[in-house]
């Protein structure tokens, strides 16, 4: 009779608890759970108030950098993943040096205004560097000039982020030629440097810093960016006296190559250990700047996608990896040694998406691949509708997950609200009181759920 009771209660039990497996509920409710999920935790939102707080100003080479990524490898640690591991990544070792100097100069008066060096920058001789000023309207406009007008001057570029765009990312592609190009071409002109008004859709005192293009020796001259307040304060003064001087000073050092790390962790798939879905960010950020939006914020979404996976008690057939990638910002350094191992140790990636345009309101995704595997995709758009996520179309993945695309992985980026985003971009308002948990926590719900679909169904 004691036998009969013991098998009844373990019926019920097996019973009960089949009841409750994830894999017994429809598509639908396990979506409603992982939103429901997202919704109602605060633990990536203080992870990401932690790292802000401890780890700004963490580029791929600093320490900063490198403590980040050990401390985003505990926290990992700690979710009783199956593996967590830092990945070694070369990234290129500059440094920015003291606080930039920039000054207007104009008869006997001098305005102070706020500058920053470019990564990859150079340093000015150790006086600084002081010249008459011509401004010009991007590449474009420096090309309309010959190099006698040019010779001996620095050269202001002012070319405006078009605020009238819906989308800012458009008007940052249509003017970051002359963070990038300019200094190499100001030097062809015979310039001695280069002042660039900042990338920004805002009209205020921080100057937003980013990488230049790789030059050589004296191919490039020593450039700040300016504040757009200030740009506009110099732009001004040029229009009444063309003979005013700027003076600048940077001090800017390119070292050989350093060694950083990627931090990953991994659930690994029940069926197909070996094929990976990576959801990642990238973990270093810019040294003027605590890094909230970009990409603190898209690092913590990606470790939230395996905690919410984890915690509706969903096992993946393929494994899961969250990746916070180190070095998007000056050389990549991380995105390449992820696809070298790949290629290494024979892994196959069938889906990468990469969280890195400010973790505001998400609208949905856009998709670098074939126009077939983009149809798949976007096949799984009518379960999103609820949600209000509906953008799923052809365009751009993401800087760190782009390596893979030689590997044919499909990629995906996660699309989110632009509209303040280059106000935080590349300075020091990127601070974490600019980030609404919300729409944090939906936007890693989101990427959770594609990657629950395409782990389910796949894209074969
Ligand atoms: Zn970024």
């Amino acid at each position: 009779m004691k036998k009969i009771v013991i098998l009844f209660i373990w019926i019920i039990a097996l019973l009960s608890c089949n009841e409750n497996k994830i894999e017994k509920h429809s598509d639908e409710e396990v979506l409603k759970q992982i939103f429901e999920e997202a919704n109602s935790s605060i633990i990536a939102h203080q992870n990401l108030k932690y790292l802000t707080e401890k780890f700004p100003k963490r580029l791929a080479c600093y320490p900063q950098g490198i403590e980040a990524a050990k401390w985003t490898k505990e926290i990992m640690e700690q979710m009783n993943l199956d593996n967590v591991f830092l990945q070694e990544a070369r990234v290129m070792n500059w440094k920015r040096g003291d606080q930039e100097i920039g000054i207007i100069k104009l008869n006997d008066k001098e305005i102070n205004v706020n500058v920053c060096a470019l990564g990859r920058g150079i340093a000015t001789s150790e006086d600084g560097l002081e010249a008459e000023v011509i401004e010009v309207e991007g590449l474009e406009g420096l090309e309309l000039l010959t190099k006698d007008q040019v010779n001996g001057k620095i050269v202001f570029f002012n070319k405006i982020m078009n605020p009238n765009y819906k989308n800012p990312f458009r008007a940052y592609n249509e003017t970051a030629g002359q963070r990038f190009s300019g200094p190499k071409l100001a030097a062809e002109y015979g310039a001695l440097g280069t002042v660039i008004r900042s990338l920004s859709t805002a009209v205020d005192e921080f100057p937003h810093t980013g990488t230049m293009g790789i030059f050589k020796g004296s191919e490039a001259v020593p450039a700040v960016c300016i504040a757009t307040k200030h740009a506009e304060l110099l732009s001004n003064m040029l229009k009444q006296n063309s003979d005013l001087t700027f003076y600048f000073k940077t001090n800017c050092e390119n070292k050989p190559d350093t060694i950083s790390y990627n931090a990953i962790g991994e659930i690994t798939g029940s069926e197909f250990p070996n094929e990976y879905i990576t959801v990642g960010g990238h973990l270093d950020s810019w040294d003027n700047s605590p890094g909230a939006h970009d990409d603190g914020g898209g690092c913590m979404q990606s470790i939230e996608v395996l905690r919410i996976l984890k915690k509706i008690g969903y096992k993946p057939k393929h494994s899961i990896r969250a990746v916070m990638f180190m070095d998007e910002e000056i050389s990549q350094g991380g995105g390449k040694a992820y696809l070298e191992q790949a290629i290494k140790k024979g892994e196959k990636h069938i889906l990468a998406i990469e969280s890195d345009r400010g973790v505001t309101a998400p609208s949905g995704f856009t998709i670098d691949a074939d126009s077939l595997t983009i149809g798949k995709i976007a096949s799984f758009k009518a379960f999103f509708k609820d949600y209000g996520i509906t953008v799923f179309e052809k365009g751009y993945g993401g800087v760190d997950i782009g390596p893979l695309k030689e590997i044919g992985t499909p990629l995906c980026g996660l699309v989110t609200d632009p509209t303040h985003y280059f106000e935080w971009h590349h300075c020091a308002n990127d601070t974490f009181d600019q980030v609404n948990r919300e729409e944090m926590q939906k936007g890693a719900a989101t990427m959770a759920a594609l990657i629950y679909l395409i782990d389910k169904y796949g894209l074969e």
